[in-house]
């Protein structure tokens, strides 16, 4: 059996605090990954799961992250942000006929938006805020 502990979200913090005093940019998540779980370790291994360590990085008000996005034809309609969860807001715009009409989605937490044809994340570059 592995052993990997699962760090507590106060301890992730501390941990991307330290990452972030020591570099100004981390440019793929799974290299963020990376350096919280080396940094984290000790005695024991740790384990942390991107989505989840995307979502504390963000809410630390640490970083500034950029959202790389591939383009889909795909035209689905979308409710929560795929970046963070949180709940989208639509874009929409007036029509000539006095209606509405949907353009889009953004998240008002992460700026992650889309077209009705979704952009579907790639890359995340987190950049320390000065
Ligand atoms: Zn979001």
């Amino acid at each position: 059996m592995p052993s990997y502990r699962i760090p507590n979200d106060a301890r992730v913090r501390e941990s991307l605090h330290r990452i972030f005093s020591t570099r100004p940019m981390v440019d793929s998540q799974r290299r963020l990954k990376a350096l919280v779980e080396k940094d984290m370790k000790g005695d024991e291994k740790y384990r942390v799961g991107e989505p989840r360590l995307r979502v504390l990085a963000i809410e630390s008000g640490l970083v500034n992250l950029e959202i790389r996005c591939r383009d889909t034809p795909e035209m689905r309609s979308l409710v929560k942000c795929p970046v963070c969860g949180e709940r989208l807001k639509k874009v929409r715009n007036m029509t000539v006929y006095g209606g509405t009409v949907t353009l889009g989605y953004r998240c008002e937490r992460c700026k992650y938006w889309t077209g009705l044809r979704r952009r579907v994340p790639t890359r995340y570059v987190f950049t320390r805020r000065s």
